[in-house]
Parts: C-alpha cells; sequence; structure tokens
C-alpha cells in the first residue's frame, strides 16, 4: 500500500456510488445461516452463522505472545476500529478487509458446546486459554448470540485458567460468572484503552464503547476484586502520542483503578494499513508524510521511536502510582490464523 494517491472509496446509496446489492455467501461458508436483525444497532450487518469443528486453536510457536491457546468464537468485527490487525484474516474467508471485516461477521454458535467436548478429551492438559486476541469476543453481536457464558461456563467446570481482552463493556453482564470461575480458576481481564479524546475516539473506533465507559468496566471490575490489565492500544503516531494525550490517557487509566498498564504503539499490517491509510488521508492529511516516513520499512514503527514513546508512557504511569508497568517490551499481538484453522462445517 503507498501512502500517497490516496482517495475514499464510492460510497453506496449515495448518487454515483454503488447499489446496494444482496449479500452472496462466501465462498468459504457454504453452509452458513445468513442472518440480519432488524435493528439499529445491527443495521448494514450480516452474521454468518455456522457449526465450526473445534474451537481450540493452537497459536503458532514462531509468535512471540506469552500464551499458546486461544478461542475465537467470531471472525469479522461490529467494533470497526480502523487499525484492527485483525482485518486481513477476513481474506482467508472470500471476504474484504475493510467494509467486509465491519459488517459481516461469522458467528460459530455452536462455541460452547465444543469447547466443553475439547476441555473434557484425554489429551487436553488444562493450558491457559486467551480470548479476544484475534477479534474482540464481546464485541455488539455477542449482546444477541451470548456464547461467551456458555464458553465461561465450561471453563469454569473444568477451573481451566483463561484471559480476556476486549474493548467491549457487555463483560460486565458476565460479571457474576466471571467470579465463579474466578474461585475456581486464575482469570485474567484486559481492557483496550489507547487514548480518551472522544471525537478521535468516535472518527477511528466508531463502533466500540467510547473510553470513558470502558474506565468504569475497569473501574467496576477492580471494585469487583480483579486485578485489571489496561492495553494502552494502539497509539497512533501524530495524533495520541503526545505528552498531553499520554498524559490524559494514563492518568485516567490510573484513576480507574488498573493493576497495570501496556503501551502498545499503532502497528499497521496488511488490510489494516490500507484501511487506515484511507481514513487518515480523509480527515488527517497533514500526516500523511509522518505515517510514510514511520512505516516505510514495514508495519512496525522504527524501534527507536517505540522505545522512546514506551518510555514516556513508564514515566507517566509512575507519576500516577501504577508502579507495576508491564510488561518491558509491547507484546505482538499472534499472526493471523492459518486458512486450514478456518475450515467449518
Ligand atoms: S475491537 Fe479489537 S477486534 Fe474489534 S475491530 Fe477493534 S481492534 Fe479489531
Amino acid at each position: 500500500m503507498r501512502w500517497d494517491n490516496l482517495s475514499a472509496p464510492p460510497e453506496a446509496g449515495v448518487p454515483g456510488g454503488a447499489a446496494p446489492a444482496a449479500p452472496p455467501l462466501p465462498l468459504a461458508l457454504p453452509d452458513a445461516t445468513v442472518r440480519t436483525f432488524d435493528t439499529p444497532e445491527f443495521a448494514g450487518m450480516t452474521f454468518y452463522e455456522v457449526r465450526a469443528k473445534s474451537i481450540v486453536n493452537r497459536v503458532p510457536g514462531t509468535s512471540r505472545v506469552p500464551f499458546e491457546w486461544t478461542v475465537n468464537p467470531y471472525r469479522g468485527c461490529g467494533h470497526r476500529c480502523t487499525y484492527c490487525f485483525a482485518r486481513n484474516t477476513h481474506t482467508y474467508l472470500d471476504l474484504d478487509a475493510g467494509q467486509d471485516f465491519d459488517s459481516k461477521v461469522v458467528v460459530k454458535v455452536n462455541a460452547g458446546e465444543l469447547l466443553r467436548r475439547e476441555l473434557a478429551a484425554p489429551k487436553w492438559r488444562g493450558g491457559h486459554i486467551a480470548m479476544g486476541t484475534n477479534v474482540d469476543c464481546y464485541q455488539r453481536a455477542e449482546g444477541r448470540y451470548r456464547l461467551m457464558p456458555e464458553i465461561i461456563a465450561a471453563l469454569r467446570d473444568f477451573a481451566n485458567p483463561f484471559s480476556i481482552l476486549t474493548k467491549g463493556t457487555l463483560l460486565l453482564r458476565d460479571l457474576p460468572l466471571l467470579r465463579t470461575a474466578a474461585e475456581v480458576t486464575s482469570v485474567g481481564i484486559a481492557y483496550s484503552i489507547g487514548f480518551v479524546d472522544e471525537s478521535l475516539w468516535r472518527s477511528v473506533e466508531a463502533g466500540t464503547p467510547g473510553p470513558r465507559r470502558r474506565l468504569a468496566a475497569v473501574r467496576t471490575l477492580t471494585e469487583a476484586g480483579f486485578r485489571v490489565n489496561v492495553l494502552m492500544a494502539p497509539i497512533l503516531p501524530g495524533l495520541t502520542d503526545t505528552d498531553d494525550a499520554i498524559e490524559a490517557t494514563v492518568s485516567a487509566i490510573a484513576a480507574a483503578g488498573a493493576a497495570s498498564i501496556t503501551p502498545i504503539p499503532l502497528h499497521l499490517r496488511p488490510g489494516a494499513r490500507e484501511w487506515y491509510a484511507r481514513w487518515l488521508a480523509r480527515g488527517f492529511p497533514h500526516l500523511v508524510p509522518l505515517y510514510r516516513e514511520l512505516y516505510r520499512a514495514g508495519s512496525y514503527l522504527p524501534q527507536a521511536y517505540q522505545r522512546e514513546l514506551v518510555a514516556r508512557v513508564r514515566l507517566a504511569a509512575r507519576r500516577h502510582g501504577l508502579h507495576r508497568f508491564e510488561p518491558e517490551a509491547a507484546p505482538e499481538p499472534p499472526p493471523p490464523a492459518r486458512p486450514e484453522q478456518l475450515t467449518l462445517l
């Protein structure tokens, strides 16, 4: 993707734009049940309900993440973060990494029963299972499909350690269940709150609960006895990396009672890179040259920039009493799932 010659794609439903059409069934999902909901919350969304063959995925050994197993009940995410690193995984489903990722969500409707079966299998050794590492398991669709209560109940019943990373305040719905799980196993909860600027939030994370609501969720969970880690992610160059923005974000996170804070500067993999570049060119064209320079070598910011940014967040965290600042280096999210892991019935 080049950072120059950028222009917004034509909009559907407007003069000169493409006419809206009924979505075809993706080739990779021949047996999916297609569903739409006639409510404002799900306007423009299409759900592909599938019965997955397996639900516990092993993270490839080359990944640097601190967990080996994941469970992902959804693919695609209605939270619509422009920078989302999972976007490219949608192309494995014969869907695109932009609008389709935001609006066409695969729902593994049998996730809970499948997980219970896989946890009971003699070969399962009870390893830590991470959720929310690919797409958000508490995205809006979860309000309708309610897959997480079954999943958490299965993990609790097998006393299997797990963690959840989310931007969704819907997680609070399952707080009583999470508390019962925490009585028998290790339960980690992390929130992603990259910044507290509300106008930027509406533009770049349009489908998520706002940062203030996420901070309130951190407070509620902390008061319920959970140690909540906040991923200050992503930090956007030229937008949320100023001293003032860092100070405002870190102080809000500390005030919410977070146990630790992990800064993660923006990385832009293929799929996210193109989508984010269009957004940037529309709203912040003056920043395009900066991004062209910063990301000219690939998906990641230069090491020196990352180190300096992390050091500034560390100082702010100390000022606000967040002594448990971790980790030293921001963890890299897992690579996209391989196509063979997407085999669905
Ligand atoms: S909430 Fe997470 S998974 Fe969903 S779009 Fe945003 S970054 Fe991607």
